[in-house]
C-alpha cells in the first residue's frame, strides 16, 4: 500500500493582518529632520502587516520606507 502523505509545506513568513498605524512624521536618521508620511491612510483604517509605507524627509529630502509591523510590537 502507497501512503502518500500530502504535505503541504506552505512556508509562513508572510505574516497577514492589522499592522500598527504608522505615525505622520519620523525622525530623520540622516539629518534628525522630520520626515513626513507619503502614504495616504486606507479607507477602512485598517492598515496591513507588511505594507511598505514611505516618508519623505522636509530637510534633506531622503525617502525612507518603513514596513508595517503587527499591533503590539
Ligand atoms: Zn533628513
Amino acid at each position: 500500500m502507497n501512503n502518500n502523505s500530502d504535505q503541504s509545506n506552505e512556508s509562513d513568513d508572510f505574516v497577514s493582518g492589522r499592522a500598527e498605524p504608522p505615525s505622520e512624521s519620523i525622525v530623520c536618521v540622516d539629518c534628525g529632520g522630520r520626515a513626513h508620511l507619503l502614504a495616504h491612510p486606507p479607507e477602512d483604517g485598517i492598515w496591513q502587516v507588511g505594507e511598505i509605507v514611505a516618508y519623505r524627509c522636509s530637510d534633506c529630502r531622503d525617502r525612507w520606507d518603513i514596513e508595517l509591523a503587527p499591533e503590539g510590537e
